[in-house]
C-alpha cells in the first residue's frame, strides 16, 4: 500500500469512527462536509465553521493575538506555566513545553508538547462514549480519567446523560491528519483549520469532548445552552475541570468558545480558575 493510501485509509478510518465531531481533524477540510472544528482536532475556532465554509478568511484563528493577552509572565516555577514565558505578543513562535506530564501544562498555539510525547499512563475512563469501538480518543491519563467518572455520575444525579466524543488524540494521529491537510491543501492554509502536531491539548490526555447520550451537536455550536452544556459549564469545576475556551476569551486561549471541550487540571486549580473567570493562560499567568 502506498503512503498516500495509508493516509487516506487513516482518514476514512476516523471519519467512520466518529459520528459528528470531536474528531473533525479527520475530516475533509472541504466543502459542506466541513465540519466545525473543535480545537484540538481541527484548530479551527469553534463557531466559524459555518461562516468559514463561504469565507476562509473568517477561519482564521485569532492567531496569536492570544498572546496580546499576556500570557502566563512571571511564572517560571510551576510546571505549566514555566514553558509559558517569553512569547513575545503577536509571534507564530512556539516553545517545547518542559514538564509535558504536569497536570497543569499550557498547551496552545505557542506552548507545544515535545514531539513524539504521549502520555505513560493512559487508560480507558469507564464512562459512555459516542462510539462503541475501543479507540485512541477513548484514553485519559489516569488520574483525569477517575475524576471524569465522578463527573459523570454527578451529573447523571442531576439527571444530565453525558457521553464522551474525543479524549486523547496522539501526536502521530494528528501529524498524520495535519500532513494529509498540508498535501491538500498547502501548509498555510492547512494551519488556518488543523492544529500542527504537538499543539493539540488533546494530545495530554488531560482533555475531552462531551456531548450528551444522544450527540446531537457534539462537539458543535448548537451544544452550547442545552442542558449539559449548562451542566459542564456550572459543575465540571468542582471535580478538578475547566471549560478551556470561555466565551468571549478567543484573545487569550487563541480559540472561540468550546462548550464542550474541558480540561483537568486538579480540584484546587479548578475551583480558582472557576470562582475568578479565568483562562487557563491567565491562572498559570498569576502563579
Ligand atoms: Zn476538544
Amino acid at each position: 500500500m502506498k503512503k498516500g493510501s495509508i493516509v487516506r485509509g487513516l482518514a476514512g478510518a476516523f471519519l467512520a469512527g466518529c459520528l459528528l465531531s470531536g474528531c473533525q481533524a479527520e475530516v475533509a477540510s472541504s466543502g459542506a462536509a466541513r465540519p466545525v472544528a473543535d480545537e484540538a482536532a481541527a484548530g479551527k475556532p469553534a463557531g466559524t465553521a459555518r461562516a468559514a465554509a463561504g469565507s476562509p478568511a473568517a477561519a482564521q484563528p485569532a492567531p496569536d493575538a492570544a498572546s496580546g493577552g499576556k500570557p502566563a509572565g512571571g511564572a517560571g516555577t510551576a510546571a505549566g506555566p514555566s514553558a509559558a514565558a517569553a512569547v513575545p505578543a503577536g509571534s507564530e513562535e512556539r516553545t517545547s513545553v518542559e514538564q509535558p506530564d504536569s497536570v497543569l501544562v499550557l498547551v496552545n498555539k505557542q506552548h507545544a508538547l515535545p514531539e513524539g510525547y504521549k502520555p505513560s499512563d493512559l487508560v480507558e475512563p469507564d464512562v459512555p462514549f459516542l462510539f462503541k469501538e475501543h479507540l485512541e480518543k477513548r484514553l485519559m491519563r489516569k488520574e483525569a480519567a477517575a475524576a471524569l467518572e465522578k463527573l459523570f455520575a454527578g451529573a447523571r444525579q442531576d439527571g444530565i446523560e453525558l457521553a464522551g466524543v474525543s479524549a486523547f488524540r496522539s501526536f502521530s494521529t494528528q501529524r498524520a491528519v495535519f500532513g494529509q491537510y498540508v498535501r491538500q491543501d498547502g501548509e498555510d492554509k492547512a494551519r488556518s483549520y488543523s492544529a500542527v502536531p504537538g499543539t493539540s491539548e488533546h494530545q495530554t490526555g488531560l482533555a475531552i469532548d462531551l456531548s450528551g447520550r444522544s450527540g446531537a451537536c457534539a462537539a458543535t455550536d448548537c451544544f452550547d445552552g442545552t442542558p449539559e452544556a449548562r451542566w459542564i459549564a456550572e459543575h465540571s469545576y468542582e471535580y478538578g475541570f475547566i471549560l478551556r475556551y470561555p466565551k468571549g476569551q478567543e484573545a487569550l486561549t487563541g480559540y472561540q468558545y468550546e462548550p464542550w471541550h474541558i480540561r483537568y487540571v486538579g480540584v484546587k486549580a479548578a475551583a480558582d480558575i472557576f470562582k475568578q473567570h479565568l483562562t487557563l493562560e491567565q491562572y498559570l499567568g498569576a502563579l
